[in-house]
């Protein structure tokens, strides 16, 4: 894998900050259920929010490779901090690429410092994995759109300033406005009841705590015309993440703790368990560097991101198992970390595209690429 000075530093940053400031805080957090303020004011200072938007409009303008690396350090040190990242990563991606160059210069300069941070919403109650099925409406009003309908399952729904919005927009409009579309939608962060929309506080989750996720109800929003908008190597990356401080929990763990009249490292069944976690975290460690440095470059990586997400994530959630299980009845207290990662891991075999689903993709690509 080549990276750059520039990258190293960055990740080395990053690194060094999440066990420095993030290590003695975050089971506090997730177990209070507590936005972790002060540390995404740090995440701020340190540019992660603009880590791949071009230098011209603000950030940092490095590749997605160091995106990746950066998600691994925060998601060992607390998952939750690469969610608060991650739906703003997804909409400035989509800015950038999808944006007109009035939409880049209104939103990224913000969005790269942190002082617009963005939440993503596409799924609704009856409609995750079948985005096609959504039924929040936009409906074309003079030089606004008025959006009405629920969606479900806002990362970050409450705090952030924008959400970047899928809805069906009106059958009567303009043929470019017809059928999905992505909107803009700008609304007051931290308010769950203005003009239109009404957020009803943040929904319970087995793990993942600490950010919120909402509902987001939509009756008669409006939102400017010019709010129409004209990517998955991170959920791979944040499997990567939490499975390698899993493994070192474990393996930390498994040294120190004794029976029998010596560590547990010393039995070969805890030995087998090291060697299958270690190079099963390998193996998802370089599938999604290479999905990321091939989307860098400028390839096509839908298969290969496909992969290591279905990878890295059943990866994750095995180890986190078998950390809990060299920790013993100590695996299943708060006071050892891999209790969280254990609550954790799952969210990312269903989230973003379900590993089902992300078969079916993989499938349907190794069947383009062998054609009979
Ligand atoms: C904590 C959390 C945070 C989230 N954050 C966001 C967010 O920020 N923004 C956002 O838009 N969404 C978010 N989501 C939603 C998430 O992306 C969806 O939950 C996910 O896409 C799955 O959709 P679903 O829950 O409706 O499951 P369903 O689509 O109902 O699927 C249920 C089961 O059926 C399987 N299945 C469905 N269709 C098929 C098929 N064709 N073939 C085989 N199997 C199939 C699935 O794999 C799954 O096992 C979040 C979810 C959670 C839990």
């Amino acid at each position: 894998m080549t990276t750059t000075v520039e990258q190293r530093e960055v990740v080395a940053t990053a690194r060094e900050w999440v066990e420095r400031e993030v290590y003695p805080v975050a089971s506090d957090y997730e177990h209070a259920d507590e936005f972790p303020a002060p540390l995404v004011e740090d995440m701020k200072a340190l540019g992660l929010f603009g880590v791949t938007i071009p230098e011209r409009y603000g950030g940092l303008g490095l590749d997605l490779l160091t995106y990746v690396l950066i998600q691994i350090e925060l998601s060992r040190g607390w998952m939750s901090l690469s969610g608060v990242l991650n739906t703003h990563f997804i909409s400035a991606w989509m800015i950038e690429t999808h944006g007109t160059e009035e939409q880049r210069e209104l939103y990224l300069p913000r969005m790269a410092t942190g002082e617009l941070r963005f939440a993503y919403s596409m799924t609704e109650p009856h409609a995750g994995s079948d985005v096609q099925s959504i039924r929040t409406r936009a409906v074309r009003e003079g030089d606004e759109f008025v959006i009405t309908g629920q969606k479900m399952w806002a990362t970050n729904g409450l705090r952030a300033g924008a959400i970047m919005l899928l809805a069906v927009t009106d059958p009567d409009a303009e043929p470019r406005h017809k059928g999905m579309t992505a909107f803009i939608v700008e609304k007051e962060p931290e308010v769950e009841e203005q003009p239109g929309l009404r957020i009803p506080g943040k929904l319970s989750k087995l793990g993942y705590k600490g950010v919120e996720t909402t509902e987001l109800l939509f009756d008669g929003f409006r939102t400017p015309r010019a709010s129409v908008l004209g990517g998955d190597s991170g959920i791979a990356a944040r499997a990567v993440g939490i499975a390698t401080r899993a493994f070192e929990e474990a393996i930390r763990y498994a040294q120190q703790r004794e029976t029998f009249g010596k560590p547990i490292a010393q039995h070969q069944a805890v030995q087998l368990k090291l060697a299958q976690m270690a190079t099963k975290i390998e193996a998802a460690r370089l599938l999604t560097l290479q999905a990321a440095e091939r989307k860098s470059a400028g390839d096509r990586a839908d298969l290969e991101a496909g992969m290591a997400k279905l990878f890295a994530t059943e990866t994750a959630q095995e180890v986190a198992l078998e950390a809990m299980r060299i920790h013993g009845g100590y695996g299943y207290s708060p006071e050892f970390v891999v209790e969280r990662i254990y609550r954790d891991a799952p969210l990312l075999i269903l989230g973003e595209g379900s590993n089902e689903i992300q078969q079916l993709l993989i499938a349907r690509r190794l069947l383009e690429r062998y054609p009979v």
